[in-house]
Order: C-alpha cells, then sequence, then structure tokens
C-alpha cells in the first residue's frame, strides 16, 4: 500500500474517537459518560482536575436542586445511588411567597402522585461520582487539557492542545461552562442581561427544621432561597444587587444571620449558625446557536440562566439526554454523527427548549422586580390564580420537574 492510498483508508475508518467532550463539570462529565456508555468512543478533557469528594469534608458552597428528570438520567447512568446514598437532601415541599403582597404558592409532591421533589446535592459529590465512573465506560479522559484550536475538516474535527499535542473527533461537544473558549473559538455568539445582581450562598442552621421543604420568598431586591441540606441545615442562594451583596458578604456572621433571619421572615425561626459566604454574579446567557460545523453547545455554555428556578443543571443534563439520542439514532441509522443536518435535531430542539425555559425563568426574575403598588397586587392576584387551578399548577410542577 503507497503513502496515498494509506491515507485514503485512515480518511475512510474516520478519527480513531467519535466524540470529544471539552469541560468535566456536571453536564460535561455525564455528557462522556452518557455517550460512552451508548456505544461512541469518546475522550473527556477537563482543564482541572477536580478534588476528591469526601463526607469528611463540610458541605460544599455550590449546591443544586435536581429535578426528577436529572435524577433518572445519572440513574442510567448508575451513579445516582452512591450520590443519594453519601449525602442528599430530599425534599417533598416546595413553598414560594412573596413578601410585598403575601400571596404564596406550595407544590407537594403527593399531589402529582410522586413522593419526591427533588434532592439538594453539591456539585462536587455529582460531579465526582461522575468522574469517577468515566475509566470503568472507557472514556478517554486528558486532564489537564485545554484546547488552544480546533478545525472541522471532512470526515474530523482536529484538536490543538495548549500543551502542543493533538487529538481527533467526529464531534467535538462543549460543555466548558459560561464563559466557554470554545464557543468563542467558534465565533458563536450570545445574548441576554447582566441582572446587576449575586447571589450569596452560604449554610445556615436554623431554630426550626426545614421539614424536608425548600423555601423561596421574593423580595424586592431579588428571591431568597432556603434549599434542605440532608443533615438538616439549609442551604441559601439570596439573589442581591451587586452592591447590596458586596455588603452582606462583608457583615460579621451575627449582623448576617440577623439580616437573613428578618430576609427570611423567620420561616424557620432565627438562623442560628453560618458558614463562610460565598457570591456568584447572575446573568441570562443564551447562545445564538447551539452548532456549528462538527461542533455542539451543551450546558451552561449554551445557556445560563437566574436561579430562582434552580434549574441551570437540569436543563444542562435534559441536553445530555437529546444529545445522546440523536447520536445514537443516527449511528443505528448508518449516518455521521456530526452530520450538519444530525446536530440541527439535537441544536434547534434543545435551544428551543432551553430558550423557552431561561425567558420564562427571566419573565419571573421582572414580575418580581415590579415595584408599583398596582402591579404588585396584580402579581399577587395572578399567584393566587394558580394556586387555586390545580390543572395550570401541575403543569408548572411536571415542567419544573423536565417530565
Ligand atoms: C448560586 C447558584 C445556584 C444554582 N442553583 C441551581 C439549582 O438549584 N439547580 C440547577 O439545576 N442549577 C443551579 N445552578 C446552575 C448550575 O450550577 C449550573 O448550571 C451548572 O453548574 C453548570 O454545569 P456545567 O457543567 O455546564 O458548567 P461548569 O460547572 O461551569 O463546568 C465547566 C467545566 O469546564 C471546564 N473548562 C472550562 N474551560 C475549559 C477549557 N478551555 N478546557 C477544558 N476544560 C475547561 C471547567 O474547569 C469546568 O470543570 C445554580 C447556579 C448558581 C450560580
Amino acid at each position: 500500500m503507497n503513502a496515498v492510498s494509506g491515507r485514503e483508508s485512515l480518511r475512510r475508518r474516520g478519527p480513531a474517537l467519535d466524540v470529544a467532550v471539552v469541560g468535566g463539570g456536571m453536564v460535561g462529565a455525564a455528557a462522556a459518560l452518557a455517550l460512552a456508555r451508548a456505544g461512541f468512543a469518546t475522550a473527556l478533557l477537563e482543564a482541572r482536575e477536580p478534588s476528591p469528594w469526601s463526607a469528611e469534608q463540610e458541605v460544599d458552597l455550590r449546591v443544586v436542586g435536581l429535578a426528577p428528570s436529572s435524577i433518572a438520567l445519572l440513574d442510567g447512568l448508575g451513579v445516582w445511588a452512591a450520590i443519594r446514598d453519601a449525602r442528599s437532601g430530599p425534599y417533598a415541599h416546595m413553598h414560594v411567597w412573596d413578601a410585598e403582597n403575601g400571596a404564596s404558592i406550595h407544590f407537594d409532591a403527593a399531589d402529582e402522585g410522586r413522593d419526591l421533589l427533588g434532592y439538594i446535592v453539591e456539585n462536587s459529590l455529582v460531579q465526582w461520582h461522575l468522574w469517577t465512573a468515566l475509566d470503568a465506560a472507557g472514556v478517554k479522559r486528558l486532564c489537564p487539557a485545554e484546547v488552544r484550536a480546533f478545525e472541522a475538516q471532512d470526515d474530523r474535527v482536529q484538536l490543538e492542545l495548549a500543551d502542543g499535542q493533538t487529538l481527533a473527533a467526529r464531534l467535538l461537544v462543549a460543555a466548558d461552562g459560561a464563559g466557554s473558549p470554545l464557543r468563542k473559538l467558534a465565533g458563536i455568539g450570545t445574548r441576554g442581561r447582566d441582572y446587576g445582581q449575586r447571589a450569596v450562598v452560604a449554610h445556615v442552621r436554623t431554630e426550626r427544621p426545614h421539614q424536608g421543604t425548600a423555601w423561596q420568598r421574593f423580595l424586592p431586591d431579588g428571591p431568597l432561597a432556603l434549599l434542605p441540606l440532608a443533615d438538616g441545615r439549609s442551604s441559601i442562594v439570596w439573589s442581591l444587587p451587586d452592591e447590596e451583596a458586596r455588603r452582606v458578604l462583608a457583615l460579621d456572621d451575627a449582623a448576617f444571620m440577623a439580616e437573613l433571619g428578618v430576609a427570611s421572615d423567620f420561616r424557620l425561626g432565627r438562623i442560628v449558625g453560618t458558614t463562610p459566604r460565598a457570591a456568584f454574579p447572575l446573568k441570562l446567557q443564551l447562545a445564538t446557536t447551539y452548532q456549528a460545523e462538527r461542533f455542539v453547545l451543551l450546558g451552561d455554555a449554551a445557556h445560563a440562566v437566574h436561579p430562582l428556578a434552580g434549574q441551570g443543571v437540569n436543563l444542562g443534563l435534559r441536553d445530555v439526554a437529546e444529545l445522546r439520542e440523536t447520536l445514537v439514532a443516527a449511528r443505528d441509522a448508518g449516518r455521521d454523527i456530526a452530520a450538519a443536518h444530525v446536530l440541527r435535531r439535537y441544536a434547534r430542539s434543545r435551544c428551543s427548549a432551553d430558550t423557552m425555559d431561561a425567558l420564562g425563568f427571566d419573565a419571573l426574575a421582572r414580575i418580581y422586580g415590579w415595584r408599583s403598588m398596582p402591579l404588585v397586587t396584580a402579581r399577587g392576584l395572578g399567584v393566587r390564580l394558580v394556586e387555586h387551578l390545580s390543572p395550570l399548577k401541575r403543569h408548572l410542577a411536571s415542567h419544573a420537574a423536565g417530565l
């Protein structure tokens, strides 16, 4: 075989890797595991090795509320039982109320015929269990690894890493977070807005138990959520204007707990203990498309949303499920998994679903930002109406669950 026909046969065979996933956060690690389990030769490239999770360490300040659709995906990947048993806060109720007009809405898992609405879990716990399952699934792990450049060619995308290594795969999947360097390299823009807010997070001990309930109070400056942790404490996500968040972060513990007690309307009594605090800037950011040549976006790289609905990673894990389904269908039909028309199915479906949800959360943020009295009263009437219209309320609950 001469050199030219050797290259030809290599080209026909294509690259050894089907998919290169960049970013090993919860979404990228779940994508790599899901695609490998579905039979695709997969690599995961991550810039920073995650620290091992241990039950001995303090609960990670970053927690998420996992909806039933996310739990089903993680269960199918064989990692959910270990995550749940390690440290997770189940909740069966959600209570949301308005500081300005007193209107409230209550969701109960039993009304949906389920035992639970979801679980509060640490980001690092989920990421760690996914990360440690990768080897057994045959995922080629490259860490630390950063992509410096990539180029789509006939049957592959060629990646150049910061350390000079090169790698080829049929498809490049960017799950590299809201700042996504790959999205920028692909020339994909974003739209959205900066909320001018930060989410202050901490774990707090309250005088009264959390009752397996996710509590959220809408205040004029932004929502305050108290999410039930496994150890009886509540994890707070307190969205505040930037300046106010900076002030609250700088308070001493006693002053912080006193202010938080007032902000929470003492729903769980006084705040009697707190961890150190951290804050995260909030923005709405939607990629203008989820697709380029042999390239797709998923997770926060595609969409960053306000945490008021607790849905960011849940949307990302729905992206994973849809991408897996799309690629499996293409392979089973004998198609190139990264052909533009194949990726379009994933990109259109998830982009429109994520956009609808993101704009819905944004509308809620705007509506709860209303300050004029007639609008505040109208908002209260709307919420009371939903509370009493069971079909609409059930629709909202099952949508949030991803059902
Ligand atoms: C305060 C707060 C509360 C939230 N609460 C909830 C909630 O209750 N429920 C919910 O569903 N969501 C919630 N979210 C959102 C959720 O945390 C995010 O949607 C989720 O963490 C995004 O995961 P990801 O894997 O897409 O991105 P990330 O977690 O950002 O992971 C990206 C990964 O890519 C890696 N990376 C970046 N660049 C490169 C590169 N060039 N090369 C290689 N690797 C790279 C990073 O190291 C990182 O590991 C909340 C967010 C905030 C801020």
